[in-house]
């Protein structure tokens, strides 16, 4: 074994990691907040570059060395802050959840009081939802959406000026409508708050020009970096002019909150990765990719709405789109999830406004365009990937003895149990799978590798 000849000196991580190109390659990645990053992102990623230790920042690091660190991180600083528009950028967190937690830190105090999109809503786990532990540390109070699938803006106005947050989250993981950014401005402007706009899946759209961008509404943006934006897993932390206007310390904060606040040396190879994934976002190519994400989304919104599937909101105005299985009955969100594995379309389960039945066990299926867009597919492939998607559901109701999941533990697993056993020998799912693999085969991913 000779580790310096590369991976082959480990071959069960070399075979995981080939099983894992090919599962990438021969299935069609619908997860919203999944991504293929560039071959450019892929080469910073697995670099040298993780070697070194550069606590501190670009010009004031505690160890030596780091002349070369310092140019790769301030060059993704700079990219950022370009692109985004705005006057300061931190590019270290680890990734979006402490990203998250920083912004708490750095413009609350343990106990204060904050207002996010609930979980079950469309909301992210770090916007307080109660097992999170932003939920704890804070006094968290939620907004909803209203029974149309949009965001209950009244409801949120309302909340604020009886509760007074400091601290406000507008942002979603699952939403498929604008972000109402001005609206959020005006609620937070009445109370007080920090604004936050957390675009962690919309960001990619927002620098193409497919989505508003929240830099004139909002005190603070943050983002991951691996979601539509297409680079490495990571996060950045920006202030805008009007977050400097109410704090001109706040990018400091930030800073001081990150390093030596919360986390020790950054990981130079996400930065680098970074920076190149921020030149790449600044290309007419990517404007165009931003845009294609969301034509490919409308198709296969259409697609699915004309083979009769019901949609949340129905439609879409960004990457993502949202069944609501409630018209076949309750819970069933993990038979359709496991039943288009098996047809190599992956996607997760979700929770549906005024969800009937659990968020583990919810009645919505949530799917995303951007990788598949990366592949190069356009909107012929969306209808046939719709087409596809509403047979697995057709079949998927065809098969399933009850309509609803039992509310009984035992039962509820003997029946998912039942249901994946029959999976594999499912005639119509064996079908779809090679469709599926044929569309793949159409457009091929990291040839090189
Ligand atoms: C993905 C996401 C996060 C968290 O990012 P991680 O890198 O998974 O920690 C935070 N907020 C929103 C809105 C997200 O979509």
């Amino acid at each position: 074994m000779d580790f310096e000849n590369g991976i082959g000196s480990d071959p069960e991580i070399q075979k995981a990691m080939q099983d894992e190109l090919k599962r990438q390659r021969e299935g069609l990645e619908m997860i919203p907040s999944e991504n293929f990053t560039s071959m450019a992102v892929l080469e910073a990623m697995g670099s040298i570059l993780t070697n070194k230790y550069s606590e501190g920042y670009p010009g004031k690091r505690y160890y030596g060395g780091n002349q070369y660190i310092d140019v790769i991180e301030k060059a993704a600083q700079e990219r950022a802050k370009k692109l985004f528009g705005v006057p300061y950028a931190n590019v270290q967190p680890y990734s979006g959840s402490p990203a998250n937690l920083a912004i708490y830190l750095a413009v609350c105090k343990p106990g204060d009081t904050i207002m996010g999109m609930n979980l079950t809503d469309g909301g992210h786990l770090t916007h307080g939802w109660k097992t999170s532990e932003t939920g704890m540390m804070f006094n968290s109070i939620p907004y909803h959406v209203k029974a149309d699938g949009l965001i209950d803006v009244e409801e949120a106005r309302k909340l604020a000026a009886e509760h007074k947050p400091k601290l406000i989250w507008i942002g979603a993981t699952a939403y498929t409508r604008p972000l109402p950014f001005k609206e959020f401005a005006e609620i937070a402007e009445q109370c007080g708050a920090y604004l936050v706009a957390d675009i962690s899946h919309v960001s990619g759209l927002v620098v193409a020009g497919a989505h508003e961008s929240p830099v004139n509404y909002v005190h603070i943006i943050m983002t991951t970096t691996h979601k539509t934006l297409r680079g490495p897993r990571g996060a950045m932390i920006m202030v805008t002019e009007k977050g400097m206007k109410k704090d001109p310390e706040l990018g400091e904060k930030v800073d001081k909150v990150i390093f030596p606040g919360m986390q020790g040396g950054p990981h130079n190879h996400t930065t680098a990765g970074i920076a190149v994934a921020l030149k790449e976002a600044a290309t007419p190519q990517f404007k165009a990719y931003g845009n294609q994400i969301v034509k490919n989304s409308r198709a296969l919104a259409e697609q699915l709405k004309k083979n009769g599937i019901k949609l949340v909101t129905d439609g879409t105005d960004n990457h993502m789109v949202l069944i609501d299985l409630t018209p076949f009955g309750k819970g069933l969100g993990v038979f359709v999830q496991d039943a288009l594995d098996q047809a190599g379309i992956t996607v997760n389960k979700n929770t549906i406004p005024k969800e009937p039945a659990s968020a583990f066990y919810p009645s919505g299926i949530r799917l995303g365009t951007p990788a598949l867009t990366t592949r190069g597919m356009k909107e012929p492939e969306m209808r046939e990937v719709g087409d596809l998607i509403s047979q697995v559901i057709q079949e998927t109701m065809k098969i399933l003895p009850n309509k609803v999941l039992p509310d009984d533990k035992e039962a509820r697993q003997a029946a998912i149990r039942a249901f994946k056993e029959q999976l594999p020998s499912n005639a119509k799912f064996k079908e779809l799978k090679a469709r599926v693999l044929v569309l793949c085969n159409r457009f091929p991913l990291y040839p090189k590798l």
